[in-house]
């Protein structure tokens, strides 16, 4: 799949439900009205359209949420995509998860086959995260990140830099998480959906974190690539190495390599743009897979050169309605 700017699209984010067990803040309302249920693909409908893509060359698929793992017998699906893996036509099988069912999951994705998956963890505070999350419990979480070491599932920490939540924090849980042998990832708020707060109160540019960073650490820049937006460098008095998501002071687009399947067959040829492509009607016209292939042509014959997010004072609205947990991120 090459689209019109020649960027080919390999990646692919599935979003498999768009419910989670917590409410963070920056990315949900507090009363969030989710899909009902029989508005969801089967996981048997998201296993053929995930193997569709891998047909038209997706080496890379990450199951996201929502959080992936609240979604029913959602391991069902993970074993299903296996076979790619097995096959060798999948190179990569990952998850992007808050950490809350990770205890009783964790050795059952090793087992088939995942290798690396990316957690979500804004603070290593209880009570700040109670209070962030308005329901999660960070004992859950940490258990849940025992239990993927354990199994041998590599781990990214991925933390949402919040002005005034996080920020002193960010030295120490760059220390944490680089003391646990994790790659630790810093990601800007991106204005995506309408939440309780102001995004412009809690936006936090990350070229002031770096700047910052660099007075207690020495950062080198690396050439790390792992398939997505970030910028690593690493840092010499850990060892570890620490990632940049730069939606707003730097924009990615020009490398994009990926699109976005929601619960409900929506392919989201970007993540900041409005436009999509519906593939659940093709899906369902035919037992053929060829008006889904058609229509995944379609689509990727249209994805947007980029997103042009922004944050101030004089932008009420957000980028897009759509709240992340539409997507996934
Ligand atoms: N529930 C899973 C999790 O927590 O990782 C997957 C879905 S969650 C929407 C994916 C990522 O998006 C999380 O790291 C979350 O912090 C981040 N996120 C949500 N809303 C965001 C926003 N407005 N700007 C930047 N990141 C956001």
């Amino acid at each position: 799949m090459i689209d019109p700017f020649g960027r080919h699209v390999t990646y692919l984010r599935v979003s498999v439900t768009d419910r989670c067990d917590f409410r963070c803040s920056y990315c949900m309302a507090e009363d969030m009205e989710f899909l009902p249920r029989r508005e969801l693909l089967t996981l048997e409908e998201l296993d053929r359209l995930c193997t569709a893509f891998i047909a038209k060359g997706v080496k890379k698929l990450r199951l996201t949420g929502g959080e992936p793992l609240v979604r029913k017998n959602i391991m069902h699906l993970v074993r299903a995509l296996s076979r790619h893996l097995a096959s060798g036509a999948l190179e990569e099988l990952t998850l992007t998860t808050n950490g809350s069912q990770l205890a009783r999951h964790a050795a059952e994705l090793a087992a088939c086959g995942v290798r690396r998956i990316n957690v979500s963890l804004d603070t290593l505070d209880a009570r700040k995260f109670r209070d962030i999350t308005r329901r999660g419990d960070l004992d859950g979480v940490m258990a849940g990140i025992d239990a993927a070491q354990a199994a041998g599932i590599a781990i990214k920490i991925n933390a949402v830099a919040l002005k005034g939540f996080n920020d002193a924090e960010i030295p120490a849980m760059l220390r944490w998480s680089h003391g646990r042998g994790m790659d630790f990832t810093l990601i800007e708020t991106m204005p995506m959906g309408e939440i309780d707060a102001d995004r412009t109160d809690q936006y936090l540019p990350l070229s002031a974190v770096r700047d910052q960073l660099s007075r207690a650490f020495t950062l080198t820049d690396i050439p790390l690539r792992t398939g997505g937006p970030a910028r690593y460098v690493e840092v010499k008095e850990t060892g570890g190495r620490l990632g940049f998501i730069t939606p707003l002071t730097h924009n990615f687009c020009e490398g994009c390599n990926r699109v976005r399947l929601t619960c409900t067959g929506t392919l989201y040829m970007c993540l900041g743009q409005d436009d999509a492509a519906d593939l659940r009607a093709p899906l369902r016209a035919s037992e053929s897979d060829e008006p889904l292939l058609a229509a995944i042509d379609e689509a990727i014959g249209r994805k947007p050169k980029g997103h042009d997010f922004v944050i101030d004072r004089a932008t009420k609205r957000p980028a897009v309605a759509r709240h992340m947990s539409v997507t996934g991120g």
